[in-house]
C-alpha cells in the first residue's frame, strides 16, 4: 500500500503506522515547537529528536538506546499537531517499551501502574492509609525509598467504594430505575476508590433520564500499566474488560464512563496499541462513549431532560488532552452551556503535566510542574474556587497546583438537576 493510505488504513495497527509513518516527516520542528516537557526542560530534546529522527536509524529488533525518550510525558501533542500525521507520540512510547525491555521496569513504576491494587489495599482502611498519605514524614520516606515525590498529589482513598454503594446503598434503598432503557457504566478504579461522588453523579444523571444504570464486572482499564510500559499486564485487563463489556454490547447497549482515560482505552488503544483487534474489541470499541457524548447525543436528539434550575455561575474548564484524542470535539462544554446561567471558560493550555503517572516520579515532578504553570496561572486568575475537567488526574493536579476545587461535567448538571449524589457536594 502506497505511504499516503498509511495513516488511515485501520489494518495497521498504530505501532506500524508508527514506524512507516516516520518516513513523512519534513523536519518542520512544529512538534517540537509545542511539546510541553521540551519547553521546560533540557532533558528531553524534543519529539522531532526522539522520534521520526531516531526512528530512521532503528530497526524492529534493535533496542533504542536514547534514554532522554523517559522524559516523554506521552500526552500526544506532538502527534496531533504534525501537520504530516507522523505519529509522534506513538513512536516514542514504543520506543520507550524497548528501552524498559532492556533496563527492566522499576518497581516503582510497576506500583503506580496498579491503580486498582492500590484502592483495593488502602481502601477499607481508608482513615489509616490516608494519614499515612498526607504526613510529611512517611511521604518524605516513600520518596526516599520508592522515588514518588513527597509533594506529588496524591488522591485521598474513600471508605465507601463506588461499587459498595451501588450494590448495597443504591440497590436496597428501592430507588435504583428499573427501565427498557438501559446504559452500561464503566466507573474506572478513580470513581470507584478515591471519587465515589463522580459515580454517583453519573448514576443520578442516568437514572434521572430514564435509563437503568447497569454497572458490570470490570478490572483496571490497563492505561496505568501502559503507561509504564507493561504491556502484557494490560492486555490481560484489556481481555478481561472486552469479555464482561461484550454481553451488553451485543444486545445493543452503550457503554459510558466518566474517566476520559478509561473509555478511550476501550475505545482506540485496545485495538490500536495493545493490538487486540477482535471483532469482541471492536464491538465495545463501537459501543463505547464518554458521559459528556453520550448526554450531548441524547441532548442533540432532544431526549435529554432540561428540568435544569439556572445556576448563574462562570467557571474555567480544562481540555484534558485524551479527550481531545477521542476526535469528539468538546461536548462537555456544550452540554454545561444548556444549563442556564452557566457560562464556561475554555482554559487555552495544553497540558496540566501530570500525564497519568508522570508527575509522581520524583525525577519527573518538577517537570510537570512547570508543564502546568500556564493552565495553573490562568485558572488562578480566574478568581473562581471551582473549577471543571473530565479526567481524574489532571483534576488531582490542578487542585494540586492552585487549591481550586475540581469537578468532572456530570457533577455540575447533577446539580443543576437538583440530584442529590453523596459528598462530593459543593458550592459555586
Ligand atoms: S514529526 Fe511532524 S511536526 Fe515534527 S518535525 Fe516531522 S513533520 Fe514536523
Ligand atoms: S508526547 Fe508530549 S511530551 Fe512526548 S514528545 Fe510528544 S509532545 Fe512531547
Ligand atoms: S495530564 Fe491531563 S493535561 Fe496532561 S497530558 Fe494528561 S490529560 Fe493532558
Amino acid at each position: 500500500m502506497s505511504i499516503e493510505n498509511i495513516q488511515d488504513d485501520f489494518n495497521l495497527s498504530i505501532w506500524e503506522q508508527a514506524q512507516y509513518t516516520a518516513d513523512l516527516c519534513i523536519k518542520c520542528n512544529i512538534c517540537t515547537s509545542h511539546c510541553p516537557v521540551h519547553r521546560v526542560t533540557d532533558l528531553f530534546p524534543g519529539p522531532k529528536f526522539v522520534g521520526p529522527q531516531a526512528q530512521r536509524f532503528r530497526s524492529p529488533h534493535e533496542i533504542s538506546v536514547d534514554e532522554s525518550l523517559d522524559y516523554c510525558s506521552g500526552c500526544g501533542v506532538c502527534t496531533m499537531v504534525c501537520p504530516h500525521g507522523v505519529k509522534v507520540m506513538e513512536m516514542n512510547a514504543k520506543a520507550r517499551a524497548k528501552l524498559y525491555r532492556r533496563k527492566s521496569i522499576p518497581w516503582r513504576n510497576r506500583l503506580l501502574g496498579r491503580s486498582e491494587l492500590l484502592g483495593m489495599l488502602g481502601s477499607p482502611f481508608a482513615p489509616l492509609a490516608n494519614f499515612m498519605f498526607t504526613n510529611p514524614f512517611i511521604r518524605w520516606l516513600t520518596e526516599q525509598v520508592m522515588g514518588i515525590h513527597r509533594h506529588a498529589p496524591m488522591p485521598l482513598f474513600s471508605w465507601e467504594t463506588f461499587r459498595g454503594w451501588y450494590r448495597g446503598v443504591h440497590q436496597k434503598s428501592g430507588r435504583r430505575l428499573v427501565s427498557d432503557k438501559k446504559v452500561v457504566f464503566f466507573h474506572g478504579c478513580s470513581a470507584n476508590y478515591y471519587e465515589p461522588h463522580v459515580g454517583k453523579a453519573a448514576v443520578a444523571v442516568l437514572e434521572h433520564n430514564g435509563f437503568e444504570v447497569i454497572v458490570p464486572k470490570q478490572v483496571c482499564c490497563g492505561l496505568p500499566m501502559l503507561s509504564n510500559a507493561e504491556f502484557d499486564a494490560a492486555r490481560k485487563n484489556a481481555c478481561k474488560n472486552i469479555k464482561s463489556l461484550v454481553k451488553y454490547a451485543r444486545q445493543g447497549y452503550k457503554i459510558v464512563g466518566a474517566s476520559t482515560s478509561c473509555t478511550l482505552s476501550l475505545k482506540s488503544d485496545y485495538r490500536h496499541i495493545l493490538d487486540i483487534d477482535t471483532e469482541d474489541a471492536r464491538l465495545v470499541a463501537h459501543q463505547t462513549y464518554d458521559i459528556s457524548e453520550f448526554l450531548l447525543e441524547l441532548a442533540e436528539a432532544g431526549q435529554l431532560k432540561t428540568d435544569f434550575q439556572p445556576l448563574p455561575v462562570s467557571l474555567p474548564y480544562h481540555l484534558p488532552c485524551q479527550l481531545r484524542a477521542h476526535n469528539m470535539g468538546l461536548p462537555a462544554i456544550d452540554l454545561m452551556e444548556l444549563i442556564p446561567g452557566v457560562i464556561i471558560k475554555h482554559v487555552q493550555a495544553d497540558c496540566c503535566g501530570i500525564a497519568g503517572t508522570y508527575g509522581y516520579k520524583k525525577e519527573k515532578y518538577q517537570i510537570a510542574m512547570d508543564v502546568g504553570r500556564p493552565l495553573f496561572d490562568q485558572i488562578k486568575q480566574s478568581g473562581s474556587a471551582v473549577a471543571i475537567c473530565d479526567s481524574e488526574t489532571c483534576r488531582w493536579q490542578i487542585a494540586h497546583a492552585t487549591g481550586v476545587k475540581m469537578i468532572h461535567p456530570v457533577e455540575l448538571l447533577a446539580q443543576a438537576y437538583g440530584l442529590a449524589y453523596g459528598k462530593g457536594g459543593w458550592d459555586v
